[in-house]
């Protein structure tokens, strides 16, 4: 992109060089309203000459073409007379010269790819904290460093306890009355035992012991010294927080063990992706790690707020990781890849007219019903900003990027005129819409079908402002202002302000 604007600068550099010298010749021939008047009126007659290489070279008499020093020629009466004041006529062999080349404007479901990069991060509704449920000892932590693969119930943590201590002793206690109440006649002691024991159990069981332990402590009648606390969920020990030997207090964090079988892939997307950019649409990415492997997931979120120092918005991509072979940090290289319908909505065959879990991008279904992962209703793909169907009617209206000149917020096109003797080319100023791959999305000011000129039309447009008609760069005609003839002049001025309703220049480019 950048490449392509120093070279269109650099034409546009050319050409007002070219402007300058027509200028200062219009400037010792006559005032530029005679000029005007001139071409206006006395049109009838070779009364102009041009050069047939350069034919933005036009002059009131005979002489030297000011780029390549040919010999003018007489210019043939149908260039010359022009109805519209935004029309250049030419020859055949001038268009030609002039390398003009058109396309139609059409309507088409035109491919768009955004490119980003971010990093793979855990998932963090999968993450768990293993803290201590009883003050004590870290007499062993089983997992000496962090990266440590752990399944669920793996044993992670030996803490001594006498708080533990004491209420098994209670336990035990209250096992030897319910024994002693045994036989008893009256059922209020036989509750009462029974309530004790069952409170006994249900506080070591808050202070984490399994119902296994429990049994094995009633059994045996001997009270455990040390509490193991197992894993809750299978993962990689991403954190350890406190060392061997520690006293800890209940709540004291010890580990963090983080699930990866599903992760986060967080991605930067620059404000003008955004209108490309929907929760649910598929990303494929790759990494250094695994070159030439392309890894999928859905867009599950896309941060509400732009980082204001990087100009940038997060995309959230939930991304499966059954075999482990992503891993958190790991850089990524990711696509997405939109089809661009009406009004700015995408086209996903995938999702067209289907339903989907606004919280779980991978829960889609061809009805209305709930989610199977968190049981909310599902909500149609349409009002996330998809199109219902794929039909050609909702294709928008598109025209390639190399036709529209634009200016600021100012978008000229050049249209070849049907059924005219010479090429006739018709300035026209359009609306468009955002940019969208090679094409722009066009929003008012053309008709399918019409031709608009992709090349040359910055010759066209030239040739336009030399004979002092409205141009892209000149919009309101006659004599181009001083200011206009050096290198700044595509700057804003009083004639190129933005015009109400046309799309925001963040858009194009
Ligand atoms: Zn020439
Ligand atoms: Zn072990
Ligand atoms: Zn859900």
């Amino acid at each position: 992109m950048r490449i392509r604007h120093v070279v269109w600068w650099g034409v546009v550099g050319l050409l007002l060089i070219a402007a300058g010298f027509a200028a200062g010749y219009a400037l010792s021939s006559g005032t530029p309203s005679d000029r005007v008047h001139d071409i206006g009126v006395e049109t009838a007659g070779a009364r102009k000459w041009y050069c047939s290489m350069h034919p933005n070279i036009i002059r009131d008499r005979p002489g030297l073409c000011p780029i390549c020093e040919m010999e003018l020629i007489p210019m043939p009466e149908s260039m010359a007379a022009e109805a519209s004041p935004r029309e250049l006529a030419v020859s055949e062999a001038a268009a030609k010269l002039m390398d003009v080349q058109t396309s139609p404007v059409e309507r088409q479901f035109v491919a768009n790819e955004v490119r980003m990069v971010g990093k793979v991060q855990y998932d963090e509704t999968r993450v768990r904290t293993i803290t201590a449920w009883v003050p004590g000892r870290l007499d062993r932590l089983y997992v000496d460093f962090t990266g440590t693969t752990v399944r669920k119930g793996d044993h992670l943590v030996y803490l001594y306890s006498p708080e533990l201590i004491s209420a098994q002793a209670e336990l035990l206690q209250a096992v030897k009355a319910g024994a002693n109440a045994e036989g008893t006649t009256s059922d209020y002691l036989a509750r009462t035992t029974a309530s004790t024991l069952e409170a006994a159990r249900e506080k070591l069981r808050l202070l984490g012991l399994t119902a296994e332990q429990i049994q094995q402590v009633e059994q045996s009648g001997k009270p455990l010294t040390h509490l193991t606390i197992y894993s809750p969920i299978g993962g990689v020990v991403i954190h350890k927080m406190v060392n061997e030997g520690a006293y800890v207090t209940t709540g004291t964090q010890i580990y963090k063990v983080a699930d990866l079988s599903q992760l986060w892939v967080k991605l930067d997307a620059y404000e003008s992706d955004l209108p490309w950019i929907r929760y649910g649409q598929e990303v494929e990415f790759t990494t250094d790690a695994h070159p030439g492997e392309v890894f999928t997931g859905r867009i599950s979120f896309v941060d509400p707020v732009l980082d204001p120092t990087t100009r940038t918005v997060k995309v959230r991509v939930d991304v499966p990781n059954p075999d482990g072979r992503l891993k958190p940090e790991m850089f990524v290289r990711a696509i997405v890849q939109s089809r661009v319908a009406q009004g700015g909505k995408v086209m996903d065959p995938d999702l067209a007219g289907k339903w989907i879990c606004p919280m779980h991008p991978s829960v889609v279904k061809p009805e209305p019903g709930q989610c199977d992962i968190c049981g909310m209703d599902l909500v149609t793909t349409e009002s996330l900003g998809y199109v219902v169907a794929q039909t050609p009617e909702r294709a928008p209206l598109v025209i390639p990027d190399t036709a529209p000149l634009i200016t600021g917020k100012r978008a000229v096109v050049y249209v070849r005129k049907p059924d005219t003797e010479v090429p006739t080319f018709e300035g026209r100023e359009v609306v468009l819409g955002p940019k969208a791959g090679d094409y722009y999305l066009v929003e008012s000011g053309l008709q399918e079908g019409e031709r608009v000129v992709t090349n040359g039309n910055f010759k066209i447009d030239s040739a336009l402002q030399i004979q002092a008609k409205p141009s892209m760069m000149n919009p309101e005609g006659g004599a181009m202002p001083a200011g206009h003839q050096h290198g700044e002049s595509a700057a804003p001025s009083a004639a190129t302000q933005p015009q109400a309703g046309t799309p925001d220049a963040g858009h194009k480019h």
